[in-house]
């Protein structure tokens, strides 16, 4: 019920197992309702570069801004949705409007990146090219080549000679592609070498844990290490403090995001940090 859908947005869990067939059909329909009543948006998080100290974009990710529950974070609904006919339908929203931020960034000679995230039924959905062909059409190669698609390495496991083709048509639109939540997913080094991904980005999972752990902070460093063998972009994720942050660019990598710089905000919000922001030596 509604109720429970705003109780149980900060957990991380596959909600899609917990319901029954008929409250699975219940949030179809308000999915249904969500896009055609605008309930909607995208907050952007910055992503930092490390070495230039600047901003280098944003992430856009998904917020359901529903009149009751108020905000509602994918977590609770995302996994969901992938079992619903709306997947599709919010792919291409969140693609289209994050393609509008990217003109608008544009208007104002600004040349921050944008990175959504993939729906993954809608990524291996024949529809997946002719709709991001469509978003692109009025884009300039200079605006295409700022939207970064991130990709779950988990996806990326799928359908492998589908998902090649697939990224593969992408970038030949001009866009880039990043594979998110990194190692989390058993990707061989073989397999990894074919995908035609341009960035990777390490899961928050080992980014937080390094500090503590020596074993996950000799992850992230094969992972750096694996990226810049292969000629990738790396990203890390979940960056909290500056220890970490520290760390990493010792480490060598080039970007990160995490609530130490900001939490992800709303259009407006996310433009007016990124004019203010101002590095800070650790
Ligand atoms: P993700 O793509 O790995 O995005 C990173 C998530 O980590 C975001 O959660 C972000 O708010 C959170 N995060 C960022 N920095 C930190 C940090 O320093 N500490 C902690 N604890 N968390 C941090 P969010 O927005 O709740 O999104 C969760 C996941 O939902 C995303 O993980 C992504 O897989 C999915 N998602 C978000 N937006 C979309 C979308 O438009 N479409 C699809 N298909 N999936 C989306
Ligand atoms: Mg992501
Ligand atoms: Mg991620
Ligand atoms: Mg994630």
């Amino acid at each position: 019920t509604a109720k429970e859908y705003g109780k149980n947005r900060h957990e991380h869990f596959d909600l899609a197992r917990h319901l029954s067939h008929q409250a699975r059909g219940r949030v179809l329909d308000r999915i249904g309702d969500a896009l055609t009543e605008e309930q909607l948006e995208l907050h952007y998080q910055p992503k930092i570069d490390l070495i230039g100290r600047r901003v280098a974009g944003f992430e856009a990710l998904l917020r359901w801004n529903h009149p009751t529950d108020g905000l509602i974070s994918p977590r609770a609904f995302i996994d969901h949705l992938e079992y619903t006919d709306h997947a599709g339908a919010v792919g291409r929203f969140v693609i289209e409007r994050a393609i509008a931020q990217l003109h608008r960034l544009d208007s104002e000679a600004l040349n921050y990146s944008i990175s959504v995230n993939l729906s993954p039924s809608h990524f291996l959905s024949p529809t997946f090219c002719d709709d991001l062909w469509h978003a692109l059409q009025a884009c300039p190669f200079r605006i295409r080549e700022r939207l970064i698609l991130e990709l779950l390495e988990t996806t990326a496991l799928d359908d492998s000679n589908r998902v090649i083709e697939t990224l593969q048509a992408c970038r030949e639109l001009g866009v880039q592609i990043s594979l998110d939540d990194f190692g989390t997913g058993y990707s061989s080094l073989d397999y990894f070498r074919r995908l035609p991904a341009n960035e990777i980005k390490i899961d928050r999972s080992f980014v937080q844990d390094m500090r503590d752990n020596s074993d996950d902070e000799m992850i992230v460093h094969a992972i750096i290490g694996l990226a810049k063998s292969f000629k990738r972009h790396i990203v890390a994720e979940g960056i909290e403090d500056t220890a970490t942050q520290a760390r990493l660019i010792e480490m060598g990598c080039e970007y990160g995001q995490g609530f130490l710089y900001s939490r992800p905000l709303p259009a407006d919000a996310a433009l007016e940090w990124a004019r203010n922001f101002c590095w800070q030596l650790p």
